[in-house]
C-alpha cells in the first residue's frame, strides 16, 4: 500500500516491526524481501516525480574538491536509480582484503560472504545473469593480447536493461502489497534512542507542509544514500551531542568517490584491436563490455590503488586518437568527510557540508597507473601513446567523479574503526542497521550499485526471523 504523508487522513504516529528509511535501491530491495515474512513500513522523502522543494533538501556546501550535492542524487521514489546509468560490476576479492600499502583497507567480510546474493541482485537489476568472468563471456582473440601482457587484466561490466528505475518498476507491486506500507513525502528527521541508549526507540517524521509524527519500530534500517545516512545520524543530536552511532567520531568520515582521470591519448596502429577492446557485446538479451586493470602483483609492487581503465571513444575512426580514461578506487581517508553545515533546510535540519579530499596515495596511483598502462599498450604494439604531462609530476588538471557516494558509515569489526559491524548493524545499538554504499570500507574500482544491492539482500536474510515488536 502507498500512502501520502501530506494527507491529513494518514496517521503519522505508527508502530511497525520494521522501519526502512528511504525508498531508493537499497530501501526497495530490502522492503520487497522482508515483506515476504513480516510487515514493513517505508518512509520516502519524495513522491512519484521530482519536485523542486523536495529536491532542495539535498542542497548543501561542498568545501573540498568541487562537487555537486544535488546533481549526484535524487530525492523521490526510486532515489538516484531515477537517473543512474546501469553499469554494474563486481568487486575483486582484493577489494575486501587488508592491503599493507592502503591505510584503513580491509572489510570484516570477504567477497564469498556476498557472492551468494549476486544472482538475486542481477535479477533485481535486470542484468540477465551474474556472470562477470571475462573468460566465460568471450573468447575474442583480440582481447588475449592485452591479458597476455604481464601487467594487465580484464574485468567485465554488465548493463541494466531496460535500466532499472526502482520507483517506476516496483510501484505497482508496492501499491498492491498487503505487508508493505510506503509513506511518500515522509522525511525522517530524528532518530531517538531509549533511555539506556542501546536501541532506537522512535523515529521522528515530518512533511514539508508541517505534518509531524513519531514511528516506533522494532528494527530501523537507514537507506537514504551515503550522504543522507551520515547526515541523519549526525543531526540526531538532541540526546547525544555527537549524534547517534558516533561515539568514536566515525560517522561521516571516509567519504569516497571514484575519481575519474584521463590517463592518456592513444593513436592506434590497428583499429580492430581497439574495437575489440571497446565493443559492447551481447550475452543473451543483455549487454556487457570490458575494462582493463592492473593485476594484483603490479598493484602491490607499485603500492597503488585498484582501477578500471576504458578506451573511451567507441565511435572513433582510423587516424583518430582514443582517450584512455580510468575510474579509480579512492584511498579511505578520515579527513574526506560529511559534516553538518550551520545552514538549515526547510525541515529545520542542518544542511550537509561535504569535504571531499584525495590523498597522496590517490595521486601516486593516478601517475603510476598511467605509466604502467602506457608501457603495457606500447609493448603490445597497439600504437603511440601520449600520457598527460601530469603523470610525471603534477596532479591531473581535472579529476572527475562517478556520482558514487561511499564510506560514511563504514563497516569495521571495531567501533573505533567504523560505524557498522559485519551485519551492517550500527555498533552499540541493538536495532539500527544501515544499507547502501555508506557501509563500504573501501570503494573498489567499480560502480557501486550491484554490490550495495547484494549487501541489502544479505541484510534481509540476516534480519529474517530476528525482528521483534514493538
Ligand atoms: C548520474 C548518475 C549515474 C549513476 N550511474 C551509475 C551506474 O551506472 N552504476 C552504478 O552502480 N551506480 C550509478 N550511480 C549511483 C547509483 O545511483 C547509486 O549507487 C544508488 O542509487 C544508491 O542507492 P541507495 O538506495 O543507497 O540511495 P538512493 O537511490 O539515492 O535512495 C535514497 C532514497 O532515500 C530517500 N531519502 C533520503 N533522505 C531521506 C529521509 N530523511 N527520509 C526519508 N527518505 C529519505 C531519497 O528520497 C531516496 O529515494 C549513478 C548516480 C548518478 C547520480
Amino acid at each position: 500500500m502507498i500512502l501520502d504523508a501530506r494527507n491529513s487522513a494518514v496517521e503519522l504516529n505508527r508502530r511497525t516491526p520494521i522501519l526502512i528509511i528511504g525508498g531508493g535501491v537499497a530501501g526497495i530491495t530490502l522492503a520487497r524481501k522482508l515483506a515476504r515474512h513480516t510487515r514493513v513500513t517505508v518512509l520516502e522523502a519524495g513522491g512519484f516525480e521530482p519536485e523542486a522543494d523536495v529536491q532542495s533538501i539535498y542542497e548543501g556546501e561542498a568545501v573540498g574538491l568541487p562537487y555537486s550535492l544535488t546533481a549526484t542524487r535524487l530525492r523521490f521514489l526510486g532515489g538516484t536509480s531515477n537517473h543512474w546509468g546501469g553499469w554494474c560490476g563486481r568487486f575483486d576479492d582484493l577489494d575486501f582484503r587488508v592491503r599493507d600499502w592502503v591505510p584503513h583497507s580491509g572489510w570484516p567480510i570477504e567477497s564469498s560472504d556476498i557472492a551468494p546474493y549476486y544472482a538475486e541482485a542481477a535479477d533485481l537489476l535486470d542484468l540477465g545473469r551474474a556472470e562477470f568472468s571475462p573468460a566465460a563471456l568471450t573468447d575474442d582473440p583480440r582481447l588475449a593480447a592485452f591479458t597476455a601482457n604481464p601487467w594487465l587484466d580484464h574485468r567485465a561490466f554488465r548493463f541494466s536493461l531496460p535500466v532499472t528505475r526502482f520507483g517506476a518498476k516496483y510501484r505497482g507491486e508496492l501499491e498492491a502489497s498487503d505487508t508493505i506500507e510506503l509513506l511518500l513525502h515522509a522525511n525522517a528527521t530524528e532518530l531517538r534512542m531509549d533511555e539506556a541508549g542501546g536501541r532506537i526507540a522512535e523515529v521522528r517524521v515530518r512533511t514539508l507542509d508541517g505534518r509531524r509524527g513519531t514511528i516506533r519500530a522494532g528494527t530501523v534500517i537507514l537507506c537514504c544514500g551515503a550522504i543522507e545516512n551520515a547526515r541523519l545520524l549526525l543531526a540526531s543530536r538532541n540526546q547525544v551531542d555527537h549524534g547517534v552511532g558516533n561515539a568514536h567520531d566515525r560517522v561521516g568520515r571516509f567519504f569516497m568517490e571514484h575519481p575519474h582521470v584521463n590517463l592518456m591519448d592513444l593513436l592506434p596502429r590497428d583499429m580492430d584491436w581497439c574495437y575489440g577492446q571497446m565493443a559492447l557485446r551481447k550475452d543473451g538479451d543483455h549487454w556487457f563490455g570490458f575494462g582493463l586493470t592492473l593485476n594484483e602483483e603490479v598493484m602491490r609492487a607499485d603500492r597503488c590503488l585498484n582501477l578500471t581503465a576504458h578506451f573511451m571513444n567507441r565511435e572513433c575512426q582510423a587516424g583518430e586518437t582514443v582517450t584512455v580514461s580510468a575510474m579509480f578506487e579512492q584511498a579511505p581517508n578520515p579527513d574526506s568527510r560529511v559534516t553538518l553545515s550551520d545552514a538549515v533546510d526547510a525541515l529545520g535540519l542542518p544542511r550537509v557540508r561535504l569535504d571531499w579530499q584525495l590523498t597522496e596515495l590517490d595521486r601516486h596511483s593516478f601517475r603510476r597507473a598511467a605509466q604502467r598502462i602506457a608501457g603495457a599498450l606500447g609493448s603490445i604494439g597497439l600504437g603511440r601513446v601520449r600520457v598527460g604531462a601530469w603523470a610525471g609530476d603534477d596532479p591531473p588538471e581535472r579529476i572527475g567523479y562517478g556520482s558514487h557516494h561511499m564510506g560514511t558509515t563504514r563497516m569495521a569489526a571495531s567501533p573505533r574503526d567504523g560505524v557498522v559491524d559485519a551485519d551492517c548493524r550500527v555498533h552499540g545499538l541493538d536495532n539500527l542497521y544501515v544499507a547502501g554504499s555508506s557501509v563500504y570500507a573501501t570503494g573498489g574500482p567499480i560502480n557501486p550499485t550491484f554490490t550495495l544491492t547484494s549487501l541489502a539482500l544479505r541484510l534481509a536474510d540476516h534480519l529474517q526471523g530476528r525482528t521483534t515488536g514493538p
